[in-house]
């Protein structure tokens, strides 16, 4: 399987399949959206395709890899599998976290899935109940929450 094939695979499946790491909730993500921060080679924000990732269901923040599985590779366990399913959710690029160690320069694209009928009110609402805890860059340094 070459590349031009698994190209073919990403632009017909628009979702990708985030089941959390902390309670196993399945979250879809618009694959396009969680592409953009990286498409832009000079602007990338971290070469690991990592991104952070709020569950819905227990609020936990942590971090995924945009890496579709291999083929025949077993579908279990943690971490994001391309999939396609109907949707009525908007996948937001919430804004990008930085590693709390200065000299690592790490960049974590953040985001979220809130129902296409939420305001900004309730969105933001409901960032303040996210747990940071486990959230760690590739080199398991501390991302914390900014105070802004
Ligand atoms: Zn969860
Ligand atoms: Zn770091």
């Amino acid at each position: 399987m070459g590349d031009s094939d698994s190209e073919q695979l990403r632009s017909n499946t628009p979702n990708v399949l985030i089941h959390c790491d902390g309670c196993g909730h399945p979250s879809l993500l618009h694959a396009g959206m969680l592409q953009k921060p990286f498409s832009d080679p000079e602007e990338s924000p971290n070469d690991t395709s990592a991104i952070g990732f709020a569950c819905p269901h227990c609020k936990s923040l942590r971090r995924y890899f945009l890496h579709p599985q291999k083929q025949g590779q077993s579908r279990t366990g943690p971490g994001p599998a391309w999939a396609s399913a109907p949707r009525n959710e908007e996948t937001v690029l919430v804004g990008m976290l930085e590693c709390e160690v200065e000299s690592c320069e790490f960049l974590l694209p953040l985001f979220a899935l809130w129902s296409d009928s939420t305001n900004d009110e309730e969105r933001l609402a409901d960032i303040e109940t996210w747990q940071w805890e486990n959230l760690r860059c590739p080199e398991e340094h501390v991302i914390r929450k900014p105070s802004d």
